[in-house]
């Protein structure tokens, strides 16, 4: 997709929840938990492995101040951070961007692993 017709490209300004130089924060559409937060670099980058050390920075230093930012919101009492590399890691919007997701106690049966259930079984 051509950066002018991406959506990640092109946020409403509504929709910007916090931003520094080189990335914004929206909240996501379809939330797998609440305060689920999207940490996306402006510039326009399908591959996670092409960003700048800059832009990676940029979003690690965001992801700070949407922790403050959910946790007015929200009480979670943990978190998982990640993104989704390449069509068999599950990515489907060809610009890369950090799903940061709140967690809560019991919000799901089987927490042990944490993120290493993108894999259910192995
Ligand atoms: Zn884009």
């Amino acid at each position: 997709m051509e950066p002018r017709k991406c959506p990640f490209c092109n946020p409403y300004a509504e929709d910007i929840v916090v931003k520094n130089d080189l990335c914004y924060a929206r909240w996501d559409r379809h939330p797998v938990s609440k305060g689920h937060i999207l940490i996306v670099p402006f510039r326009h980058e399908p591959d996670f492995f092409f960003l700048t050390n800059e832009e990676r920075e940029a979003i690690l230093a965001l992801a700070d101040d949407c922790k403050f930012v959910i946790e007015k919101n929200f009480r979670p009492t943990g978190y998982n951070i990640g993104f989704n590399v390449g069509g068999s890691a599950g990515q489907t919007a060809m610009h890369t961007y950090c799903h940061m997701i709140p967690r809560y106690p019991g919000d799901v049966q089987e927490i042990r692993g944490g993120i290493r259930a993108v894999v259910p079984k192995f």
